[in-house]
């Protein structure tokens, strides 16, 4: 089974309500759609979610960087041949690391196809359903503690609050979740790099001093600052979760010698696909770091992949695979199972994904 083309397309998918955080507010899914095609007729399916400010990437650079660089070397690559075929598409180019997940993703669903085989268990096959918090929007604290009630209503037992833009609305937000949602629901917090090490550290004592139960917190500080991430995961009691700091496998090893944060988020859009997700989880393993399973506002094609690769692993104890679940519709057939927190993949071979509805190909 060989490569014979690469299509890219567009694929937008419209918000239950506006998704804010304190950088900025959206309101629809806007993504790249891949399919890698193959002399044998089957064609396998990725998806790319370019994040500017994290990864550097847009709609354009993706097109750009599949189409200029990896299409032209990897045309004719033999899919049985997976570890050649993903040296190829790793070597085409430097970074462009979510443009790389969505052909890579695409590559393990041809070759999960071939074999027959569901890409979880491909990859380690230790559970087939993960749990995923939900993400409540950025917005007076009143309104969050309604969206933190109609979460739970839902199902959803663990939430995300984004915080980090001004520390004494996050401390009053965090509260009336709180109250709103009593003793019962996990509470995690993601700062985005919004604060700086000493602000944590401040806000954090107040946070826990105030008794409000925050199960972790993720990336208190600006992506590259380790030493600073390191100075909160020191000085509070709330485990610290590495995000925007880690991209790859190296990004984790400094983190784990210097111990600068207590769990290691992965993104496929960061790690540039499922190696080198595996590559982060097997440094993991070997340290004994849990690792954290995250997305960007990607849809249910890449958040399969991401599934895959959580109930693969046992290292991967959390999971914050939300966006599918702040959509109003769902185009992709097939793929992972949602029911309000639980995802569940399915033995179909590979992805498992059969059709997407109102992709716009390029
Ligand atoms: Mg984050």
């Amino acid at each position: 089974m060989r490569i014979t083309n690469i299509k890219t397309g567009v694929i937008s998918i419209p918000l239950r309500t506006p998704f804010k955080t304190a950088l900025r507010t959206i309101d629809h899914i806007s993504s790249i759609v891949v399919t890698v095609e193959t002399d044998a007729g089957v064609t396998g399916i990725g998806e790319a979610h370019p994040t500017g400010p994290i990864t550097g990437e847009s709609h354009g650079s993706v097109r750009g960087a599949i189409h200029e660089f990896m299409l032209p070397k990897l045309k004719g690559k033999e899919i049985a041949n997976l570890e050649a075929t993903l040296n190829t598409l790793d070597s085409s180019m430097v970074k462009n690391t979510s443009a790389k997940a969505a052909v890579e993703m695409a590559i393990f669903d041809l070759f999960g196809r071939l074999y027959n085989i569901p890409v979880y268990r491909l990859l380690g096959g230790y559970r087939n359903k993960v749990e995923t918090d939900l993400t409540i929007s950025v917005n007076s604290a009143t309104e969050m503690a309604e969206d933190s009630k109609i979460a739970v209503a839902r199902g959803f037992r663990i939430l995300k609050l984004k915080v980090g833009l001004n520390s004494e609305l996050d401390i009053a937000r965090i509260k009336a979740v709180r109250s709103a949602v009593g003793g019962c629901v996990q509470l995690r917090l993601d700062a985005n790099q919004g604060w700086t090490a000493r602000e944590a550290i401040k806000i954090m004592r107040v946070i826990e001093a105030e008794g409000l139960d925050i199960e972790l917190l993720e990336q208190p500080v600006l992506a590259h600052d380790l030493a600073g991430l390191k100075q909160v995961t020191d000085n509070i009691a709330t485990p610290v979760l590495a995000d925007e700091a880690v991209f790859s496998a190296l990004d984790a090893e400094k983190i784990i010698a210097m111990h600068a944060a207590d769990y290691i988020n992965i993104k496929l859009m960061k790690t540039g696909g499922l190696r080198g997700a595996l590559r982060i989880c097997a440094l993991a393993e070997m340290h004994n770091v849990e690792c954290f399973i995250g997305c960007m506002m990607e849809s249910k094609i890449s958040i399969t992949a991401a599934a895959h690769l959580a109930c693969a692993r046992s290292i991967i104890t959390r999971c914050d695979l939300d966006s599918p679940a702040l959509c109003l519709t769902d185009p992709v057939s097939g793929g992972v199972e949602i029911e309000g927190p639980w995802l569940k993949v399915s033995e179909a071979p590979g992805l498992g994904i059969e059709h997407i509805e109102g992709v716009v190909w390029d």
